[in-house]
């Protein structure tokens, strides 16, 4: 049987890229919707063919706890309703996908994560790219030292996201910040899987070209990281670039992913003139199969909840670093 997944939030992430993923599936299917748009209830009925009984809106959404056509929970809200919702989840003995970033506070990704242990259910994060093979290569790359150590590794994850001032990821008590919270996140994520080391400081700035616009969440930010090991890490993260790069300067020569954080397929080469290839799947069907696959037959979760959790912690220091003027930070995880 393949386990049923109830989506919560019907926005352009879960309409352009989960659903269409799930019909690539071989684990896991759509079964259920939770939606606060009435209007989109008969959509995806029709396209999705989901009976009248497995939609859900936000407010009756806790009776979901009876229904058995659904396994999982995948919140897909702006960032500050996932904790209520993920919690909500856990409370409906579900198991629980909550999106990336995981929450806008170290708190609510640790009530999260507590929920979820006592309700007995697995707990994933929204990080596609642990089920992507470009990323997987670039691990083994590092793991197997291939070239040596990481001496300075560069993670630049930006987007322009300009135009609809009004929306939520520009309002910082639905989003939780800004770039840095959207695809900064992504940037950590690269700096920490590109070295296979946690990093031990931080150092950032904030700029802000376009201040009229960006009013509540940063424009701009980069970032300085230091490894145990020394490797130096550079972080560039922003609403107002583009940028999608993972490039690390190894002891013996070096690996780049360009683009590596897109939904693929990703292109990546090394110093050696290979390039990095493999056929492309949708990244969002390979991860949601790796999270039915880990509850089905106990494999590994390659997206624990901790994970989100240290991400937040890593993003909460480097505003700390911005707000006092650029100090250097100790990164406690
Ligand atoms: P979106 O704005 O397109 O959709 C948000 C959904 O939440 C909409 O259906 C909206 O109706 C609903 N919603 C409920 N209450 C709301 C409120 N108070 N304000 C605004 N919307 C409300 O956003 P999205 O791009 O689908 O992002 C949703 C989540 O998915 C975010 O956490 C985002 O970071 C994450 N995301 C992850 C990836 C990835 O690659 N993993 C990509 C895109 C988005």
């Amino acid at each position: 049987k393949k386990l049923g997944i109830a989506l919560v939030g019907l926005g352009t992430y879960s309409t352009h890229e989960l659903a269409p993923s799930l019909l690539e599936t071989e684990y896991c299917e759509l079964t259920a919707i939770v939606t606060g748009t009435p209007e989109k209830e008969k959509l995806w009925a029709a396209k999705y063919d989901i009976p009248k009984e497995n939609i859900y809106n936000y407010e009756n959404f806790d009776t979901i706890a009876t229904n058995d056509a659904v396994d999982i929970i995948y919140v897909v809200l702006p960032n500050a309703m996932h904790a209520d919702f993920c919690i909500r989840a856990a409370n409906a003995g579900k198991h629980v996908i909550c999106e990336k970033p995981m929450a806008v506070s170290v708190e609510e990704c640790e009530s999260i994560i507590d929920a979820c242990a006592k309700a007995n259910v697995k707990l994933s994060v929204g990080y596609r790219l642990h089920s992507e093979p470009y990323t997987q290569e670039v691990k083994r790359i590092v793991k197997e030292k291939t070239f040596g150590k990481v001496n300075y590794i560069s993670a630049e994850a930006a987007y322009l996201s300009r135009g609809n001032w009004d929306q939520w990821r520009f309002n910082k008590k639905l989003s939780g910040g800004g770039a840095l919270m959207n695809m900064g996140v992504y940037a950590i994520q690269g700096l920490i899987y590109g070295t296979s080391e946690l990093p031990i400081s931080v150092t950032a700035q904030e700029f802000s070209t376009m201040p009229e616009n960006f009013k509540d969440t940063d424009e701009t930010i980069t970032a300085q990281f230091e490894f145990p090991s020394g490797t130096i890490g550079n972080l560039f993260t922003s609403h107002n670039a583009k940028a999608d790069r993972l490039y690390a300067s190894c002891e013996k020569g070096w690996y780049e992913l360009d683009t590596a954080y897109t939904y693929g397929p990703l292109h990546g080469r090394t110093s050696e003139g290979t390039e990095i290839k493999f056929p492309h799947k949708r990244q969002q069907a390979l991860q949601m199969d790796d999270f039915a696959k880990h509850i089905l037959h106990d494999t590994p979760n390659k997206v624990p909840g901790s994970m989100g959790l240290r991400d937040i912690k890593i993003v909460k220091s480097i505003y700390k670093s911005i707000e006092e003027g650029g100090k250097k930070i100790a990164i406690r995880l």
